[in-house]
């Protein structure tokens, strides 16, 4: 068994109305295999970096049972860099730089070694790549996930259509979830969406939770109720994470475990909010996490 995650690997420079975290690692690909990592051992990084990117770093996944041998390293190019910065409001943000660098070189070639993958996640990149891995794996993974963005809703709608045909689980937020359907209420959207493939559909309300839409039933969790969010980059991919952390370690994607595996994300993903980038995800094992799903567990739990 293992699970291969997919996606960027990054240079970040995050600009909050509090503070200004400098260039630090990200990209969606680090954060969800960190987040995978508190439920399984067997990950393998499918991704790129240029000739910028700290051996420490590479280190930490080691030290957390990460494999990185699907990571190409590109020796004439930095690491891909994004740049962003969040309204007072935290909820919004605008991308102030994106230099794809090592990316534009990414051939996405899936190692040998991977060939044992039982669950896929495919984090946010051009659906033309995400459609390659599929392609390369000899063995159709018991579960295949994918996260996407409106930008490639508007230059790549033809291939992103490809690609959802041959998934079993689309991660969204709520306005590509609207953008892609082209409907204003999500249970009309997610039959529309779920129409194209994916028979499971996770729309995510940021911190208002996320909708899981399976045949005729829906589920909802809600985001821990936090005070300060110091930084929300990358909670959505340590969402995607730990999600599909949860359901290689259960070896099960029934509608009751994808309930279960959204909670856990949930949890995971409130802490990533706590501090820049994933450091605070670094800081974090299974003790936290389970405490903050008993905590999400008393936020909606009640006697009628
Ligand atoms: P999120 O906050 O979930 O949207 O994810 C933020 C992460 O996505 C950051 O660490 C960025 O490095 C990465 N990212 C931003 N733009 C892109 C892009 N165009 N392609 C791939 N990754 C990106």
């Amino acid at each position: 068994m293992s699970l291969i995650v997919f996606g960027s690997i990054a240079f970040d420079h995050i600009i909050t109305p509090q503070a200004d975290s400098g260039k630090i690692v990200g990209g969606a690909a680090f954060y969800a295999a960190i987040a995978a990592a508190n439920f399984v051992d067997n990950i393998k990084l499918l991704s790129v970096i240029g000739n910028d990117f700290p051996q420490a770093e590479l280190d930490f996944l080691t030290s957390r049972h990460i494999a990185y041998d699907g990571v190409q390293k590109v020796t004439d190019k930095p690491s891909f860099f994004w740049k962003g910065s969040y309204h007072k409001d935290m909820n919004n943000r605008d991308s102030l730089d994106t230099q794809l660098n090592a990316l534009l070189d990414f051939k996405a070639t899936v190692p040998d070694n991977y060939q044992d993958c039982t669950y896929l996640l495919l984090g946010n990149l051009d659906p033309t790549l995400q459609l390659k891995v599929i392609e390369q794996l000899a063995t159709r993974p018991k579960l295949i996930a994918l996260d996407t963005m409106n930008f490639w809703m508007e230059i790549a709608l033809d291939n992103l259509k490809k690609v959802l045909q041959k998934i079993d689980l689309l991660i969204i937020n709520e306005s590509e979830a609207k953008e892609l359907s082209g409907e204003n209420n999500l249970t009309k959207a997610a039959k529309k969406i779920r129409a194209m493939g994916p028979v499971y559909l996770i729309i995510k309300k940021g911190e208002h939770g996320a909708l899981l839409f399976y045949e005729d039933k829906i589920f909802a969790t809600s985001a821990l109720v936090i005070e300060n969010i110091f930084d929300p980059t990358g909670a959505g991919d340590t969402f995607a994470g730990a999600l599909m952390g949860y359901i290689a370690q259960h070896q099960s994607h029934d509608f009751e475990t994808l309930k279960a595996a959204m909670v856990a994300g949930s949890a995971v993903a409130s802490f990533c909010t706590e501090k820049f980038g994933a450091t605070r995800l670094k800081e974090i094992d299974r003790t936290h996490i389970n405490q903050r799903i008993q905590e999400l567990k008393q936020l909606t739990a009640y006697t009628i």
